[in-house]
């Protein structure tokens, strides 16, 4: 398959638009088609001329994902079915709190990282999104916020961003240059189970935040939760994260889904401090989102404030995520574009 137009950054727009003999400004017209405004179809590009419309299609895909489904929650959460050309969907959800807006964005259809507490898991990995399949998940959702400026963007829908590292960069790419989307990075967050070398990469590389999924503080248990572990295990994963050079953003954010009697004990939290020791992070935590086959329970509520307040006592930065969007299961861990 051709690749898709609307993956190209600007200086591959340039390239081609010089090989095939067009005017260079001709470059950042059809930019401007592809990254400011809807997914306008390539004929309806109207101030283009037809040779250049023709040229598009005949060397790229011309295709725009689309939504075929749109689930609203009582708390007003929204939860974007988005269909693809192989008949793949992922999902992207929209979530409104106070004076924020924040779009969970996909990043793979399924996901290969096999964390046993997480409803995409169980998919395995469909395949990889495309630069545009990831952009377009922004695109579609800013006209359906009812006029509202969406204020974040987090890569924590379904799959691992990290395991698609270069289509991921790109579309971070599309989704803040100047000639883009214009989202300034700092808006924007990649949430990571942590794959070591990729994490490295993408702190000299871009400057969005990152946020690293842990879940567990100890080998012998994050082994069993999260498969990674094996492979880069919690001393290798700290040790990267001591390293990261975070200027502006001084704290590594950590998340941590709360899994009752597996790992919400006092011991666990007094695990964390000591793996927290000498690094300023903050720490989430996130209640666990039960789907169905899950074999875990949700910590109690109160739990989960005893868990948070010993942590606050020994000086860990905790706060207690809310969840949203549970009902048309939308809320983390519960991306599996079931019922499809
Ligand atoms: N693969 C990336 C991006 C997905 S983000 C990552 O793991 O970070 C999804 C977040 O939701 C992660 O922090 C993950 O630990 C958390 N999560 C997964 N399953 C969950 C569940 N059933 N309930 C609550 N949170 C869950």
């Amino acid at each position: 398959m051709p690749r898709n137009i609307r993956s190209l950054l600007l200086d591959d727009l340039r390239e081609w638009i010089d090989a095939r003999g067009f005017e260079s400004y001709r470059a950042s017209q059809l930019a401007g088609w592809l990254y400011n405004r809807d997914l306008t179809a390539v004929e309806d590009m109207h101030n283009l001329p037809a040779a250049l419309r023709e040229a598009v299609s005949e060397d790229f895909g011309t295709s725009a994902p689309a939504i075929v489904r749109e689930s609203v929650s009582a708390d007003g959460t929204v939860k974007f079915l988005i269909g693809l050309d192989d008949d793949k969907v992922v999902e992207s959800v929209l979530i409104p709190r106070d004076e924020r807006l924040t779009l969970c964005i996909s990043s793979q259809a399924g996901c290969s990282l096999g964390c046993d507490f997480c409803a995409t898991a169980q998919l395995g990995l469909l395949r990889n999104l495309e630069p545009f399949e990831i952009v377009a998940q922004v695109l579609l959702a800013r006209p359906r916020t009812g006029g509202h400026p969406i204020t974040n963007y987090v890569f924590m829908g379904m799959g691992e961003p990290l395991a698609n590292y270069d289509r991921l960069l790109s579309a971070i790419e599309i989704m803040t240059a100047r000639w883009g989307l214009g989202i300034s990075p700092r808006r924007i967050t990649v949430s990571t189970v942590g794959l070591v070398p990729q994490l490295e990469r993408l702190v000299k590389e871009s400057s969005v935040n990152i946020a690293v999924s842990l879940t567990a503080a100890s080998d012998e248990l994050r082994d069993k939760l999260m498969p990674v572990n094996r492979k880069y295990p919690l001393d290798r994963l700290m040790a990267a994260c001591r390293r990261l050079d975070l200027p502006r953003r001084k704290r590594v954010t950590f998340e941590y889904v709360m899994l009752a009697g597996i790992n919400d004990r006092d011991r666990d939290a007094d695990d964390l401090v000591r793996l927290f020791s000498g690094l300023a992070v903050k720490l989430n935590l996130i209640p666990f989102n039960a789907f169905p086959g899950s074999s875990y329970e949700p910590s109690p509520q109160d739990r989960i404030e005893e868990f948070r307040n010993r942590l606050l006592s020994r000086g860990v930065h905790t706060t207690i995520r809310i969840s949203r969007g549970r009902d048309i299961d939308a809320a983390c861990g519960q991306l599996a574009a079931a019922g499809h």
